[in-house]
């Protein structure tokens, strides 16, 4: 009797395992997802019913998928394109079953700015392929597309009122995928295709460095009126002059014009890598330093950085500039700037503590772990030192600050495209690292192990792969010795 008994409590736990789905994967990770009883076919869930609740945070949802349908309750129209997004990565997983278990989730970001930035400068990436990555970027809950548009090797943005920008300056590269610009109606288009996705497109215009295309374009710019050669790589001491006032004039009007065309609060003015070699011995550029009294080059810096945030606050937007800025202290940057702060591998937290001590706020990107150009091994220019993986990024970037200063508003992803990294190239180096970037920048969730995180990772692989994504080796063990990176 006993024996019979037993069989029947192990059939019924045989059965109900054989049975049980597989528990919902969601990436980044939810605050809160129950399982409840019941199932709904997956024909019912497109019937959506959105609701409004003023209590549930900005960009935060909570999702209920019933028998008979899903109900979406937001605060706004991000919470509600997330809750879709979460909801098509569920119905992809549970596609060969025909219904999802239904489920109750609630999910809201940790950080307010979660930015992934494209290097358009150094190589031209079409726009179908700027609209793939707004698409990646919205399932992973992204919600700042930082578009970087003008380096030494192309100035890639139409500016009307000064056509050689683009005539000339779009062509100074010599690769296939160094040639061409953003007209204004490309701009809008993608603004519009970021906008219904929940992602706003942050320009970045970076002066005074990384000029030479622009300079091969305006030569009278520059300190002494020269063509500079244009850099395969890195950069050189060609950069906009500051004494003159025919060049500040020329920089505020195209930021005149990107006000225009970007509606985003926020414009990125670069500022990274100016050296001051020709600043130092430039007759405009030492007579306004002592006609304001300022200490040296880099004080400089700060003055025009200064003047062009300044300009900006009159538009009602803030200015975000790299790091470099505030590695010295001098003339001060006004109330509407920001700092992103980068260089972890040449000055640790120095951006990080200085533009806290003047009481900017920060956007934390460092380097090490948020450049996915850096390849998991060594490849072209990017020696050992300049490598690492998924599990990394998972446990040890400095841009990951729980209970940091309040001045910190968010994280960023960057993918640079120097070394020629061309549009064929990109997804390997985002994929699968990516996800512990969205992971570190949404997840309110602290407790689950790196292996569990990188197992849900691969669960999702196939989803990400039928939506065109191609994935490279996540650890640097993955990593075979004869792999290609191009
Ligand atoms: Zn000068």
């Amino acid at each position: 009797m006993m024996n019979s008994f037993l069989t029947v409590v192990f059939l019924l736990i045989w059965c109900n395992n054989i049975f049980a789905i597989a528990p919902p994967i969601i990436l980044p990770t939810p605050q809160k997802c129950e399982v409840l009883t019941g199932k709904c076919p997956l024909s019912q869930i497109k019937n959506l019913k959105r609701f409004h609740d003023a209590t549930i945070p900005a960009e935060g949802y909570r999702l209920k998928i019933e028998k008979k349908g899903v109900n979406i309750w937001c605060s706004d129209d991000s919470g509600y394109i997330y809750a879709k997004q979460t909801l098509k990565m569920l119905a992809f997983q549970y596609a060969t079953i025909g219904y999802i278990p239904c489920l109750s989730i609630v999910d809201a970001p940790r950080i307010k700015w979660r930015s992934f930035m494209m290097d358009s400068g150094r190589q031209y990436q079409r726009v179908s392929t700027i609209k793939k990555y707004i698409d990646m970027m919205s399932i992973l809950k992204f919600n700042r597309f930082h578009w970087h548009l003008t380096e030494g090797l192309g100035w890639r943005l139409e500016i009307k009122t000064y056509p050689k920008l683009t005539s000339i300056g779009a062509y100074v590269g010599k690769e296939k995928e160094q040639q061409g610009y953003y007209s204004h109606e490309d701009v809008q288009e993608i603004i519009t295709y970021a906008k219904e996705r929940a992602i706003t497109v942050v320009p970045e215009i970076d002066i005074p460095g990384h000029a030479e295309a622009a300079l091969n374009a305006y030569p009278h710019l520059g300190c002494f009126g020269e063509v500079p050669l244009v850099p395969k790589e890195g950069f050189t001491q060609h950069i906009f002059c500051a004494g003159k006032p025919e060049t500040i004039n020329f920089l505020k009007n195209v930021i005149d014009e990107v006000c225009d065309l970007f509606p985003s609060e926020y414009i990125h003015l670069g500022g990274d890598e100016a050296p001051k070699g020709n600043w130092d011995k430039c007759s405009d550029c030492q007579g306004r330093i002592k006609e304001l009294g300022l200490k040296d080059s880099h004080d400089l810096q700060l003055w025009f950085s200064a003047e062009m945030a300044k300009h900006l606050k009159a538009k009602g937007r803030k200015a975000i500039f790299w790091g470099d800025v505030v590695y010295t202290n001098g003339y001060p940057l006004p109330d509407n700037t920001v700092i992103h702060w980068w260089n972890w591998r040449g000055h640790q937290d120095l951006a990080y503590r200085n533009a806290v001590k003047g009481g900017h706020s920060v956007i934390a990107g460092t380097n090490n772990y948020s450049y996915l150009n850096f390849p998991l091994s060594p490849w072209r220019g990017y020696h050992a030192d300049r490598t690492f993986d998924i599990e990394d990024i998972y446990r040890s970037n400095p841009s990951n600050i729980k209970g940091g200063d309040s001045l910190l508003i968010g994280m960023s992803a960057s993918l640079w495209t120097d070394y020629n990294v061309t549009e064929s190239m990109i997804d390997r180096r985002l994929f699968p690292r990516i996800f512990a970037l969205a992971q570190q920048m949404w997840s309110q969730t602290n407790d689950i192990s790196f292996e569990q995180f990188y197992g849900n990772v691969k669960m999702l692989k196939p989803f990400f792969e039928k939506l065109n994504y191609e994935f490279g080796p996540g650890l640097k063990s993955e990593v075979p010795s004869n792999y290609s990176w191009e």
